[in-house]
């Protein structure tokens, strides 16, 4: 996770598309985060390009995800949790899982998309928000992102580059001993295609991103173009969107307490540490005691 320079660009005319609904509290002039993020500013007219109409500057974090994860489950299995993996079709089963063999007093259920489906919970409101991305080794050396594109209502432009990984490589039996930063890699992004639930990426779709991310970020390529790209991979995922926001709530499922905490969307990582605590209370309340969590 580090810090790293962000300029977000405005076109008014993208209010109301879905990107622009989407990056509504970025479109703001004066957006909520001014005062929490560092050097917040905004741009002079004279530095916008064509047919953008303001901008904004600030320090902003980004996480390697890929990086971020497992470290997290480092931290559960140093406090003790128990993992057990296993795929559920109620949300009940998962009562009958708990490592003790007793059953649990209660579940969180943290399904994210699933939880349209998962018996027990069947929330219609939960749709997949499809994001297309391309994950190159070219390093920018900032975050940025433009409110729309002229290329459909729901794609959307915005670079990021990813935090590095140590790694450290021995061969005793050569010898061959390799210490050196891992790449965290650049994700050249998007799209937000709200009821997609196509899993693999359409290559078209993958040449617009990389040409608008050019265009944005001439550093990218060093103002090569799209062939300047080194690639790694491409990439899909599909944002768990509920209509009406994040569903954390307590609940009674057939006898079992069960906290929810899903639908999430496009902000599951930023909005974790606050959705957490949330859910940590309601289970504090419904179990009525300090829950180990
Ligand atoms: C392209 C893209 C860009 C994004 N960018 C950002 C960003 O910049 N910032 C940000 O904060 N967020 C971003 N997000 C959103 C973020 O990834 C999600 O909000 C977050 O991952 C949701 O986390 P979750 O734990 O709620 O759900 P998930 O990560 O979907 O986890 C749900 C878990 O439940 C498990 N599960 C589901 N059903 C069952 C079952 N029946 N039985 C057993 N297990 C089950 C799944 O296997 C999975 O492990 C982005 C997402 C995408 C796709």
């Amino acid at each position: 996770m580090h810090f790293q320079d962000t300029v977000v660009y405005n076109r008014t005319k993208d209010i109301g598309s879905a990107t622009g609904t989407w990056f509504a509290e970025l479109l703001k002039k004066s957006p909520w985060y001014k005062d929490v993020v560092p050097n917040f500013k905004s741009l002079p007219q004279e530095e916008l390009g064509p047919g953008i109409d303001s901008a904004s500057s600030f320090t902003s974090v980004c996480i390697n995800t890929a990086i971020y994860l497992p470290w997290l489950v480092s931290q559960c299995l140093k406090h003790g949790v128990k993992f057990k993996r296993g795929v559920v079709r109620h949300v009940k089963e998962a009562a009958d899982l708990h490592h003790t063999r007793k059953q649990a007093d209660l579940i969180v259920n943290c399904t994210g998309l699933s939880s349209a489906k998962l018996g027990g919970v069947e929330d219609s409101t939960v749709v997949p928000a499809r994001g297309q991305i391309v994950l190159v080794r070219n390093d920018p050396k900032i975050m940025a992102s433009t409110s729309g594109t002229d290329d459909g209502d729901d794609e959307a432009t915005y670079i990021m580059h990813r935090a590095a990984g140590m790694f450290v490589l021995r061969m005793s039996w050569s010898f061959i001993r390799l210490k050196g930063i891992q790449g965290g890699g650049c994700v050249l992004g998007g799209c937000y295609q709200k009821g997609s639930w196509e899993s693999q990426p359409d290559p078209s779709m993958a040449i617009r991103i990389m040409k608008r991310c050019a265009d944005l970020c001439p550093d990218l390529t060093d103002g090569g173009g799209i062939e300047r790209l080194s690639i790694i991979r491409h990439g899909v995922g599909l944002r768990p969107v509920r209509d009406d926001g994040p569903r954390v709530e307590k609940d009674v499922i057939e006898g079992i307490k069960v906290v929810h905490q899903y639908g999430h969307g496009g902000f599951g990582y930023q909005s974790s540490y606050g959705s957490a605590d949330a859910a940590r209370k309601l289970v504090d309340q419904a179990l009525g005691h300090h829950a180990k969590l």
